[in-house]
């Protein structure tokens, strides 16, 4: 299934029809109201209306492309993430997320990755970036978050999807920021990458915030200040 470089054959393909059905989508919306459209000219998000061929289970989700450095030519892989109006919203019309509540997406899970697909570093441009430090974050949209805070930073898909060979990329940096979110989950994972890298610098995020909640409620800057980049 997967080609010698890497790449999931027809992700270019998807991303680019998918990109083509982003704006003014369920996928744009959410993401503006998450406080993220500052990123999308960057990540090139898309959303899946009229699926392609073998996507027809990915109908109404947001899709992230994992963009390679030199370009959207090289998309090692895409995924997709449920932002369905029954599974995101509740019956006010209101986003969850806006009122500190648990999405509903049953039966299913909120992400998925086309069959046959590892787990991957998601945004490796941050690798590329000429900086002392550089972050990981818990979730792909996390990283467009603490990286709207002008901080480098790739994602993992969470704690347990971790690969001993990701620990090469964080070498020689003089910090590693470490974010998972502040849910179990989040600090078990800043707690295993930072035991894992000798430069890691665990950042712990307060109860039920992610990065992109701290951005929304605290402003701009607030994650430069978190990471004491900022005084
Ligand atoms: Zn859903």
């Amino acid at each position: 299934m997967k080609q010698s470089n890497g790449q999931m054959p027809g992700s270019v393909e998807a991303a680019k029809t998918y990109w083509e059905q982003f704006k003014g989508s369920p996928a744009d919306l959410y993401l503006q109201a998450r406080g993220l459209e500052e990123g999308v000219s960057t990540h090139l998000p898309g959303f899946v209306g009229s699926a392609r061929t073998g996507h027809e289970r990915y109908r109404d989700h947001l899709v992230i492309p994992y963009l390679r450095p030199a370009g959207s030519k090289f998309t090692a892989t895409i995924r997709f993430r449920c932002v369905r109006d029954e599974c995101v919203k509740d019956i006010d019309g209101s986003y969850f997320f806006l009122k500190g509540e648990k999405e509903q997406h049953e039966q299913h899970s909120k992400y998925q990755s086309l069959p046959g697909d590892k787990p991957r570093l998601y945004n490796t441009s941050a690798l590329i970036q000429p900086s002392a430090y550089v972050a990981i974050a818990e979730g792909e949209f996390s990283a467009w978050a603490v990286e709207l805070d002008g901080v480098p930073t790739a994602a993992v898909q969470g704690v347990s999807a971790w690969k001993d060979h990701f620990d090469n990329s964080f070498a020689g940096y003089e910090k590693v920021f470490i974010l998972g979110d502040g849910d179990e989950a989040g600090r078990k994972m800043t707690e295993k990458l930072a035991e894992r890298l000798p430069n890691g610098v665990p950042i712990d995020l307060p109860d039920g915030e992610d990065p992109d909640s701290l951005r929304r409620s605290y402003g701009p800057g607030f994650i430069r200040q978190l990471l004491g980049l900022d005084s």
